[in-house]
């Protein structure tokens, strides 16, 4: 199938919008994306007709919300290749995801003189609930260093593990250098420890094919509105025999099976992980995003914002006094930057000026910043609806913000 951006963009109502009098050129998709019709209209289509809330009511519309919830989780499962919906717990999104399973298998396995692993370029929700669970339970946060080049040194992983070792954290793309890690290899390592390992898709998830039994992780953690779904849902995908040991994370509606003042006992999976209404209108709009970025092919997908970004490296380094962050073979759609001294937040602003809205900061990754030696950075960040002419503007963009130091 050709790939054909523009009748793609036609899906986005906001790219048609413009900024300051100069068409929206949005290169934040690693914060968030924008999301075509097919997800807004979905949404809008469940609050004016099904509308009722899920799992408890007997009438018509509480069962067709039911279908349409637990349908989106079979596309969730489908979409990363689990294999069963019990696997599937709906969150809020990959940081509630993180903080669910550090309490769970906090509470279940980790205690004093424990040691959690995390990677050099994690952002802060792959890091603050490990460091607040080693703080409750008197564990250590150890971290596999990472190259210049910004790729994990996978030697060293092996010498961070030990009978202490209770799991594994790292992130499958850097939200900052972009660095697509090997995870298959990393847990494959971290397996023959007989270790298990939580992969962040956040960044992943939007812009490749992910199965997750191919990668054999034993969790994975993404968010609806990083892959073009609705914001306040997200995933947190936990093979089946891990979630079956691990308690509940919050306690309320859904999560029981019976409550008496005595004793409550927990509902089946995925349910004892899902405690209180959950945000089933989101779930539904997250299945339509997923559809939609199937029927385009992940492939597809991939591929166009790989020509994308070596095409806008290739660019931006012609550029005088251009600093590219991390030099990964296996790079993502994300592109860090500072040119010559210019603070980034004042090439940002300006950048924004011009139409084109870029991230400024340490992009939640402050020890990641620490390692480059940087306060922060510009991040010009790809999604599926961009296009050559718009890093053309970017390139035109920094070009003239230099110009102007
Ligand atoms: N991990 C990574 C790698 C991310 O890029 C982000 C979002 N910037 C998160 C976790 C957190 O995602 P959310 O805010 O949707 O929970």
């Amino acid at each position: 199938m050709m790939y054909d951006v523009n009748k793609v963009r036609e899906d986005f109502p906001i790219l048609a919008r413009e900024v300051y009098g100069r068409p929206l050129i949005y290169l934040d998709n690693g914060a968030t994306t924008q999301k075509p019709r097919q997800v807004v209209e979905a949404m809008m289509d469940e609050y004016y007709n099904v509308n009722a809330n899920v799992h408890r009511g007997v009438h018509f519309l509480s069962q067709q919300a039911t279908d349409l919830h637990e349908a989106s989780r079979e596309t969730v499962r489908k979409f990363i290749n689990a294999k069963s919906t019990n696997e599937i717990v709906f969150t809020r999104g990959t940081t509630e995801s993180i903080n669910l399973l550090a309490f769970s298998l906090g509470e279940a396995m980790v205690k004093e003189g424990d040691e959690i692993v995390v990677s050099a370029m994690e952002h802060h929700s792959n890091i603050v609930p490990w460091q607040m669970l080693c703080e409750r339970k008197g564990a250590t946060l150890r971290v596999i260093p990472m190259t210049d080049e910004g790729e994990l040194e996978l030697g060293r992983l092996e010498e961070l593990l030990n009978p202490h070792t209770r799991i594994v954290c790292c992130t499958h793309v850097s939200n900052v250098l972009g660095t697509i890690n090997p995870v298959k290899r990393i847990v494959e390592i971290v397996h023959a420890h007989g270790i298990p390992v939580l992969i962040d898709g956040a960044q992943s998830v939007p812009h490749m094919p992910v199965d997750v039994q191919d990668i054999d992780c034993d969790f994975f953690a993404f968010s609806g509105h990083k892959v073009y779904g609705p914001t306040g849902v997200g995933v947190l995908y936990g093979k089946e025999e891990w979630l079956e040991k691990l308690p509940p994370y919050q306690g309320g509606g859904e999560m029981i099976k019976n409550v008496s003042w005595e004793r409550t006992t927990y509902n089946v999976l995925p349910y004892k992980f899902e405690a209180g209404t959950p945000d089933y209108v989101a779930t539904h709009a997250l299945a339509k995003a997923i559809e939609y970025v199937t029927a385009l092919g992940m492939d597809n997908i991939y591929a166009h914002e790989q020509e994308l970004t070596q095409y806008a490296i290739e660019r931006m380094q012609q550029i005088e006094g251009m600093r590219i962050m991390g030099e990964a073979t296996h790079r993502d759609a994300v592109i860090s930057f500072l040119v010559g001294d210019i603070h980034h937040l004042d090439m940002g602003t300006l950048l924004d000026r011009l139409g084109i809205a870029v991230r400024t900061g340490h992009h939640c990754a402050e020890p990641l910043m620490t390692r480059l030696g940087i306060s922060g950075t510009v991040r010009a960040s790809f999604g599926l609806y961009n296009t050559k002419e718009e890093v053309n503007t970017l390139v035109e963009g920094i070009e003239r913000v230099s110009r102007m130091f």
